[in-house]
Formats: structure tokens, sequence, C-alpha cells
């Protein structure tokens, strides 16, 4: 028997995957449904294609272009190589979890997770149940991880978004840059979009301060935030009978925040280490470990970085060759950017001492 913790993206994807091959597999989740609360913006680049085929029922835009903005609101705007989708959220979970039960998996509501001590999970207020093995896909905050000792020291910043009905072009994405977050607005149509920040504090003001610097009439149609887990090389993503995945394990981008693609990558490769007898870290490493080193790496240079550093980038960033290069690389692989960008434009490599 194998038990996952949370019917998210990475439990259920995960549960699908070792029911089709004959495993019997219990999926718990603490809500009443899956999908509830939506805690995501839902930009996934069309590498999602790879491993789950997009549905018409869950896409809600298709975005092809990227405007991203300097502090001082300079533009740089790129052609995406490879579509964007704009999902909803609380679709696409469902329809994972469909394809899980389908397969054969369990899924128990409103059974939340609170321990685990020899093979036995215990739940808040619901029997216990035994495993042979446990899989936390229980999110940032995983109670998982906390019980094996496999939490440590974590750090996070916080996303807060709403959608608003507000001007934007259904074509393109913005990004904001800044020293102290990170912003958005990712169209949903040509009226309503998903406007956001991540800041590793006061997140609230953080918002406050970017819906003034968009300067755009907008009337608020929900909120919606969440924790983001930073990845960390030394966070453990196994212990005896415990594995961990997706946001559980930190795999998501320290550059733009996404984790869905890398939690669902993490999840096929620990499907294939149970059914083959492998080893999930060295196998999920093989696959995302490379690009998630690089995005911290990216990030920690960023969090360094002043308004005018951003604003010397963005010039330098102009150059016709850089440009090209960015366009031409999927923003799920980082490392192939660097190293070409480098060689294009060797100015770019004083940003790096910002690392040390
Ligand atoms: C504001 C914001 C915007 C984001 N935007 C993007 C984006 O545009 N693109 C992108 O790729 N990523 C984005 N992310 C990140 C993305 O949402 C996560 O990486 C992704 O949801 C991780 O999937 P998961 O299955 O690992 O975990 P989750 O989606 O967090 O699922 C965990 C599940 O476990 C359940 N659970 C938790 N604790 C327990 C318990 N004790 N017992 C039982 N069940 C439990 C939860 O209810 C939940 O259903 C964003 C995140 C935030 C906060």
């Amino acid at each position: 028997m194998i038990s996952i913790i949370g019917a998210g993206p990475a439990g259920c994807y995960l549960g699908y995957l070792l029911a089709k091959h004959g495993k019997e597999v219990n999926i718990y989740e603490e809500h009443s449904e899956v999908g509830k609360p939506v805690q995501c913006t839902g930009i996934v680049t069309s590498s999602i294609d790879k491993l789950i085929k997009m549905k018409k029922e869950f896409i809600v835009n298709e975005v092809k272009k990227v405007n991203v903005y300097s502090p001082s609101n300079k533009i740089l705007n790129f052609k995406l190589r490879k579509k964007n989708y704009v999902i909803d959220r609380e679709k696409f979970d469902k329809y994972i979890c469909k394809k899980a039960v389908e397969a054969g998996a369990n899924i128990y509501f409103n059974h939340k997770f609170v321990d685990y001590k020899q093979n036995r999970i215990y739940f808040d207020k619901r029997k216990n149940r035994e495993t042979d093995i446990l899989i936390g896909a229980d999110g940032p905050s995983s109670k998982v991880a906390k019980c094996k000792n496999m939490f440590n020291n974590r750090k996070f910043v916080i996303g807060l978004q709403a959608r608003l009905k507000i001007k934007c072009d259904r074509n393109t994405v913005e990004f904001f840059l800044d020293k102290d977050y990170f912003g958005w607005i990712v169209p949903e149509s040509n009226d309503i979009a998903r406007v956001g920040v991540v800041a590793k504090r006061n997140v609230k003001d953080f918002f406050e301060k970017f819906l003034k610097r968009i300067n755009r009439k907008y009337r608020t149609i929900n909120y919606q935030s969440g924790l983001i887990p930073i990845y960390n090389l030394m966070t453990k993503t196994s212990k005896d009978d415990v594995f961990l995945v997706g946001d559980a394990a930190c795999m998501v981008k320290a550059t733009t925040y996404g984790g869905i693609i890398q939690g669902l990558i993490a999840a096929r490769e620990l499907s294939k280490a149970l059914l083959q007898y492998r080893s999930y870290e060295r196998l999920w490493k093989k696959k995302i470990g490379k690009e998630l080193k690089y995005s911290l790496m990216i990030r920690k240079i960023m969090d360094k970085f002043s308004n005018e550093d951003y604003d010397e980038l963005f010039s330098l960033i102009t150059n016709k060759d850089v440009k090209k290069i960015i366009e031409s690389i999927d923003r799920d692989y980082p490392s192939k950017i660097i190293m070409k960008m480098a060689i294009k434009q060797p100015k770019l490599l004083k940003f790096a001492k910002k690392l040390y």
C-alpha cells in the first residue's frame, strides 16, 4: 500500500502513474474537494504537454509574448518560443485527480494528516490507517516533512494576487522587477487578469505599491495568497519509507516561482523509483536538479540587485543577440540561457560577482 498525503497536482499525478501500473494507492486530502482554495497564477510553458496533455476545458488563455519592466519601467519585450498556457487551477487539479481515480487510486477527502509512526498514518478526527510507503505531496508547509524531521529551516516567500477586471493584452504576460518584489499581470482575456506580487515580507504593502505602479483602473474580483518554498540544496526528499514531492520538497524555481511542472516531473520520477526500486533522489536530480540549482543561483544574485542594477541589466539585454538567446530558450531551463548570454554579452558577468 502506498499512501499519498495531498491531492494537488504532484500527489494526484503520482497516484495516477502508480495506480496505472497496478499499485494499491490511497490519496488523502484535508479539504472536502480537490483544487480549492486556488493559490496559484496558473501560468505554465507548453513543456507541460509532455506530462499531461492540456485540454480546452482548463485552458483559460494562451500567451505568446512577454513584457519585462525594470524598476524605472524600462521595457524589454520578447516573443515566447513556446506558447504559455494560463490554466484554471481548480479544473486542472480536478482533471488529474479524476485520472488517478479512473486508474484505480482511492481518494479520501476531509482527511487531515497529523502524524506518522511505525507505518501508521494519524489523521485529525479520523481513524488511523496502515501503509507501507508514505508520500508527502502536502504542499509548502508539509506536515509529512515535519514529522520525519525533513522540514529543517526552510525559507519561503509569500505570493499575494488578485483577479482584477483591468485593461490588458490577452496575448502578453507582463513581469515587473523591483529590489523588493516580483510582480506580474497574467491575462485571462483583454479585460481580466491575475495580478500579483511575491515578496519576502510586507507582501500587502508591496501589492498596494505595485497596483499604484501599474497605474490602471481596476475592479477586484477576488484575492488569493499562499506560501512559496525556496529551493534549498540541502532539502532531503526521502527518509526510510517516506518520500517528498512537489512543494513539499521545495521543488519550485526560485526565479519565477513556478512549481507545477517541476512537481509533475518529480512525481513521474518518484513513480519510476518506486516501480523499479531505483534511487528517487538520483532520478529527480537528473531531471530537474540542475535547473532548480541555476534558478536558485540567479535568485541569489537578483536578491542583491539594487534598482539601478536592474536598469543597467536592461540596457545590456537590449543587445539584439542577447535578446535572441532569451527568446530561443525555454524559461524552465535557465542553465541554457546563462552561458550563452554571457558569451554574447560579457558585461553581464559583472552581476555574477554578487553571488559571492
Ligand atoms: C500566489 C502563487 C502563484 C503561483 N503561480 C504559479 C504559476 O503561475 N505557475 C506555477 O508553475 N506555479 C505557481 N505557483 C506554485 C504552484 O502553485 C505550486 O508549485 C504547486 O501548486 C505545487 O503543487 P503540489 O501538488 O506540490 O502542492 P499543492 O498544490 O500545494 O497541493 C498540496 C495539497 O495537499 C493538501 N494538504 C496540505 N496539508 C495536508 C494535510 N496535513 N493533510 C492532507 N492534505 C493536506 C492541500 O490541501 C493540497 O490539496 C504559485 C504559487 C503561489 C502561492
